[in-house]
């Protein structure tokens, strides 16, 4: 019983071939069948895997007071909210849009959310207010002066916590590190008690956490550490000079390996939390009556789901194979934004397929459009499906309608339950908003 806890959890993705002749399976559905009935490009997601994401944040933090908010700009979908939010998770906005979503699934969740990001405004800060957010998350003192008039203006107290930049530097994509100084996130350490001090000054402000993200898909433990503990250390100052800190809330970040192949069983995601977790519990054991906010995004959605699409057109230019797919960059741009990298795989393994070196492209009009370049990969026919793994974070909430392409449909698995959560959009969709 114990054992088969441990490998559910353990588990890297919820996609797997059931016997030598079946096609890809999320759970205990078909991705054939799905693409049959719902066409393609399709995103899928196993509700099943992103709760026992969820789970094991749960039990590595369970020896500290603790709330998980799922960092919602990875995956906005309101079946996933809805999903996180019946297992007690909060969530961590960075817009009145992703409010309104978290709002759309509980209006009492309200409560469980902490408002990130550097340019919020006074409509999305009053929407915050009435609807009693925990926390703001101020990244500058312009922000706190504009959060204090609304907060005086709706006679409503704002609770709030500076975002600090803890100058620490962690190995990942430019685009996605946020810790360092020079970044546009948070305030200075060294400034913060001066802030503070203004916040306290406030008849309508609290202060009441200090919080921290140094960035997105970090994979080792070491820098969540470090700025834990700078944040730690602060608290103890900010106490010191009378400020009541309830709230540590040490973001988001923590990274997956888009590199495991689909057997590839060497990342054991329970370990990297156990890792983590142990980092900042380290942390924060020097810090009493503490409650401790985490806010996954990645983590917890990315390997839950894959973009299922289907092979257009084979082509060849010179020595060089493309595989011409029906998804695009509109539907997951990660490759294109921060040449991120996706194992893609056949629906249908095709017994004794040979194996080519293609480049897996979309149909829009940029050299910027492709899933895979110089891949090596098992030959694949016009008309086959591949499923490109690892899309459930920044895949369907980073999309758009560039070439007017409308947004895939997307599917929630739970079993051998299948569940369409967004249908696809339709060119009425498209056109609605417009005049002419
Ligand atoms: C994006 C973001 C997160 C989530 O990051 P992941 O890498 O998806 O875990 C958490 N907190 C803040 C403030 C963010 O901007």
């Amino acid at each position: 019983m114990l054992f088969s806890a441990r490998s559910a959890l353990s588990q890297v993705r919820p996609f797997s071939y059931p016997d030598r002749r079946a096609a890809l399976h999320v759970e205990g559905v078909s991705l054939e069948a799905l693409a049959r009935r719902h066409g393609t490009p399709l995103y899928v997601y196993s509700a099943d895997h992103i709760a026992q994401r969820f789970d094991l944040f749960a039990r590595a933090f369970a020896p500290v007071s603790h709330l998980i908010c799922f960092a919602v700009k990875a995956n906005s979908a309101l079946a996933i909210l809805q999903l996180l939010e019946k297992r007690g998770a909060g969530f961590d906005i960075v817009s009145g849009g992703e409010l309104e979503r978290v709002l759309a699934v509980n209006k009492k969740a309200a409560e469980r959310v902490v408002f990130s990001g550097v340019g919020k405004t006074a409509p999305e800060m009053d929407l915050a207010l009435r609807s009693g957010i925990l926390l703001f998350h101020v990244e500058s003192e312009g922000e706190l002066e504009l959060l204090a008039e609304r907060a005086s203006k709706l006679r409503k107290r704002a609770a709030v916590s500076l975002r600090v930049n803890p100058d620490v530097f962690a190995e990942t994509h430019p685009y996605i590190s946020t810790g360092l100084r020079e970044h546009k996130f948070g305030i200075e350490m060294a400034r913060a008690r001066k802030v503070y001090r203004a916040v306290a000054r406030h008849k309508y402000l609290e202060a009441r956490g200090v919080s921290v993200h140094i960035g997105s898909q970090i994979r080792m433990a070491e820098p969540f550490g470090a700025a834990a503990e700078r944040v730690a250390a602060l608290i103890g100052q900010l106490r010191k000079d009378g400020h009541g800190i309830r709230f540590l809330d040490a973001g988001g970040g923590l990274g997956i390996e888009y590199q495991a192949g689909l057997e590839d069983a060497s990342f054991d995601p329970a370990e990297r939390v156990q890792q983590y977790a142990a980092a900042l519990l380290h942390a924060v054991a020097t810090v009493p009556e503490i409650t401790l906010l985490l806010e996954p995004g990645r983590f917890l959605v990315a390997q839950a789901g894959a973009l299922v699409t289907r092979v257009l057109y084979r082509k060849q230019n010179g020595a060089k194979h493309f595989v011409i797919v029906d998804a695009a960059m509109n539907d997951l741009i990660r490759p294109a934004l921060y040449q991120a990298h996706h194992e893609v795989v056949p629906v249908l393994p095709r017994r004794g397929a040979r194996s080519m070196v293609a480049d897996i492209v979309g149909p829009v009009c940029e050299t910027g459009d492709f899933f895979a370049r110089d891949r090596a990969m098992a030959a694949v026919r016009e008309g086959e499906l591949l499923a490109i793994l690892d899309a459930g974070a920044y895949g369907m909430s980073l999309s758009s309608n560039y070439n007017s392409r409308v947004r895939p449909a997307e599917v929630l698995v739970s079993g051998k339950r299948a569940r369409l959560i967004r249908r696809r959009e339709t060119i009425n969709d498209l056109l609605a908003p417009e005049k002419f």
